[in-house]
């Protein structure tokens, strides 16, 4: 009698944690991240191209794309401050003027607050190399994440972790069908994909890197008003849902490449 008491037990448990796990996201999933650092590596500038050498050697930025993720995994928690780094929300609804006005009044650091933090820790010198390798580190997985329109999403459903979709017949939230499951839909490898989308032309180059900071965030921030509009009453996505947003897909990804270039360029000039 007692013995099957704690079996039934030990089953109410491994049936809460199977439920509490999917709830945990992290921003594109290794491909995402990776494309992204493959972009950039194409667009960066000479300078920054030895600069970074002299913190990376002859590593890639997709090699270090993932390990802001990674460290969550770090059981002497060094980094769990740095979980809230991932991403910002902001109510919907809101104007441009009005987004910014809020972005900028966030309390706390978040995404925004770190990318801007981070840059100047990159960019300065007089830090030990250590430091400014672990800010070149979370730079490269951050531009990422802001791309992620997620990432930029509304506080109440922790930026679609608490939507529940089904894609195709597995179940899963929104914040991690953006993740991963819609990158890995598109079944690239991540050099070929970077490879695929790099084909913007100069002035499309210039136009995406000469906006703001603030503008990346509010094109997330708009793209994530689609995202949120598109989930079905039924939660049901599937081929036309990847129809409605691939272009939406590629072009963050792409941008995102870009921009960090534009980042890297800046800060190791
Ligand atoms: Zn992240």
């Amino acid at each position: 009698m007692k013995k099957l008491k704690i079996k039934k037990k030990i089953k109410i448990v491994v049936l809460l944690m199977l439920l509490i796990a999917p709830t945990v996201s992290f921003g594109w999933g290794t491909t995402g991240h990776r494309v992204i650092g493959e972009v950039a590596q194409h667009h960066l500038s000479k300078k920054a191209k030895k600069e970074l050498k002299k913190l990376i050697g002859m590593e890639s930025l997709s090699l270090w794309a993932n390990w802001a993720d990674f460290i969550k995994s770090d059981t002497t928690h060094t980094w769990d401050h740095a979980s809230k780094w991932h991403y910002v929300n902001i109510k919907g609804g809101l104007s441009k003027e009005n987004f910014i006005a809020e972005l900028q009044k966030q309390t706390g650091e978040n995404l925004y607050t770190q990318i801007k933090a981070l840059s100047i820790e990159l960019k300065d010198k007089s830090l030990s190399i250590e430091k400014r390798q672990i800010a070149l580190r979370f730079l490269i997985h951050f531009i990422g994440d802001l791309h992620q329109p997620l990432h930029v999403g509304r506080e109440e459903d922790l930026g679609g972790n608490k939507i529940k979709v089904t894609w195709f017949d597995k179940e899963m939230n929104l914040h991690s069908l953006w993740d991963n499951t819609l990158v890995e839909f598109q079944n690239y490898s991540y050099t070929e994909y970077a490879n695929s989308l790099d084909i913007a032309n100069e002035s499309d180059v210039k136009y995406w890197q000469d906006s703001s900071l603030e503008d990346w965030f509010y094109e997330s921030y708009v793209l994530a008003t689609k995202v949120y509009a598109s989930v079905p009453a039924d939660g049901k996505l599937g081929y036309k849902y990847n129809y409605i947003f691939q272009n939406d897909l590629n072009m963050q990804l792409l941008k995102g490449g870009i921009r960090l270039a534009k980042i890297l360029n800046v800060a190791l000039n």
